[in-house]
């Protein structure tokens, strides 16, 4: 499998430390609202990255933090007059609830920022004593990040250019900060904030430290990946980086996978500009399954532009999907072994395993292996039959189920059988298949077009009419 590493922005074969385990951190969302369909993106590629990788045969460890201690959750804490605490879990519920709608699998752990404040104030202190951070009058502790060499190698930033680009900036007003670019570690306690005690004073975490001390507590010094969307390059990850390394003394993470920013109508998702989503709007009115599938579409390292005509496309498509796993779990197939061609065909159908896995071993190639799938679908359409054994009616599900649940899509899910809503709808096909019969196009037209009114769709194939909810 080849990964594009951020660091040496090359497609590197990927060697785990440990042989057959990933040890993978994924930063998560800070819970001050409903996620937005942006935040969705890293969820649902970095979900797929480790769906294929226990297919591959992989141990993952996944983990995935929730930011529960920030500004915006305090902000959003005071206009309803509650404790930052409700508003943080409030919405870590809802998250996981659109994490499950879109497939999203939990992760090995969750961890919140605001349980982990021993480890932050201890990774903290180490960093002061080996100089590589400090506290100032007011109760804030910095990093220095001069101090750190390799400050700038994974957003490839020269920190001498940064500074001398920061020049002119008015750096006054922080008491005591050696540098523009030193960071906060711990902020000193402001009235009506949460905090907690720690041996600079009462205060908070700034954001950067929770994340290489979870990791750190989760997955240990050295972790094969570390994820995210790719406005968290810089400076997110690179003071990661700083920390981590500074603290344990040893290399943080070997990959750095970061995924490009999903637009709206080719605009920045922004709530000023009135277009933008939380994963929540668009359940309303697509199963969240779409949104995960028009994701997919994508190479996750190119932009992703959102539009309503480009999601009801992907609507469409993931419909062709699930026609065909509709009408294979339809098919009851003859008894008796496989016939000479059926044996061939299903050496040709492997072909698309090995095709469906050679774009994925691709950095995660999503787009070309969808296509491998419709190439699938094709191939199901023409070669499998009511005719056809049961043994190669199995085999081809099991294909085409394999293949889709790698990429956390459920084709196959039972839609829940309505008893009365299938006679009523069995009733309107014989119906509409005697008006064709007696060549009376207009009622049987009729009878679709109610039916439709009522997100009834009739499909007319080989094996007669089926239909399914819009
Ligand atoms: P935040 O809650 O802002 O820290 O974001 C959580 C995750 O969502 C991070 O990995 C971000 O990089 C990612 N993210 C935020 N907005 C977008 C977007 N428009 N497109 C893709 N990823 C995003
Ligand atoms: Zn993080």
């Amino acid at each position: 499998m080849k990964i594009f590493n951020t660091l040496s922005r090359r497609k590197e074969e990927f060697r785990p430390i440990e042989e057959n385990k990933v040890r993978m951190y994924v930063c998560g969302p800070t819970v001050y609202n409903l996620i937005h369909i942006g935040n969705a993106r890293p969820m649902i590629v970095f979900d797929t990255f480790r769906r294929y990788m226990e297919y591959r045969g992989f141990e993952v460890n996944y983990v995935s933090n929730f930011t529960d201690v920030d500004d915006k959750i305090i902000k959003a804490a005071n206009e309803e007059g509650v404790e930052a605490g409700v508003i943080s879990e409030r919405y870590i519920k809802e998250c996981k609830k659109d994490m499950a709608a879109m497939n999203v699998k939990e992760a090995t752990v969750h961890p919140k920022a605001t349980c982990e404040i021993q480890g932050m104030i201890d990774m903290i202190s180490t960093l002061i004593d080996k100089g590589y951070a400090y506290p100032t009058a007011d109760g804030t502790v910095y990093y220095r990040v001069n101090r750190f060499k390799d400050y700038g190698k994974l957003s490839h930033k020269k920190l001498e250019d940064l500074e001398a680009g920061h020049r002119f900036i008015n750096v006054t007003g922080e008491d005591g900060k050696e540098d523009p670019f030193d960071f906060v570690l711990w902020k000193p306690k402001k009235e009506g904030e949460i905090s907690w005690p720690s041996p600079w004073g009462d205060g908070r975490p700034g954001w950067h430290i929770e994340c290489s001390v979870m990791s750190k507590k989760y997955l240990g010094d050295e972790i094969d990946i570390h994820a995210g969307g790719e406005d968290l390059i810089f400076p997110h990850h690179e003071n990661e980086i700083a920390q981590s390394e500074a603290a344990n003394g040893k290399p943080f993470s070997r990959y750095w996978m970061h995924n490009a920013f999903l637009n709206i109508d080719n605009k920045k998702m922004s709530k000023s500009e009135g277009n933008f989503f939380t994963v929540r709007d668009i359940s309303e009115k697509y199963d969240l399954q779409v949104l995960r599938f028009f994701m997919l579409q994508a190479h996750y390292r190119s932009p992703l532009n959102f539009s309503a005509s480009l999601m009801e496309a992907a609507k469409n498509s993931l419909d062709r999907i699930r026609i065909c796993a509709k009408t294979l779990k339809e098919l009851d197939g003859k008894d008796g072994s496989m016939t000479n061609e059926e044996e061939a065909f299903l050496k040709e159908a492997d072909e698309y395993t090995r095709r469906f896995n050679e774009a994925m071993d691709d950095d995660l190639n999503t787009a070309d292996a969808i296509s491998v799938v419709f190439e699938l679908v094709r191939f199901i359409n023409s070669n499998v039959s009511a005719a056809s054994s049961k043994e190669f009616i199995v085999k081809i599900k099991d294909l085409l189920f394999t293949l889709t649940d790698v990429l956390g899509l459920t084709v196959f899910e039972d839609e829940g059988v309505d008893e009365t809503l299938t006679a009523y709808v069995e009733q309107k096909i014989k119906e509409r298949t005697e008006a064709k019969k007696a060549k009376d196009f207009a009622t049987a037209d009729a009878i679709r077009d109610e039916l439709l009114s009522k997100g009834i769709i009739l499909e007319d194939t080989r094996e007669g009419v089926k239909w399914r909810k819009a």
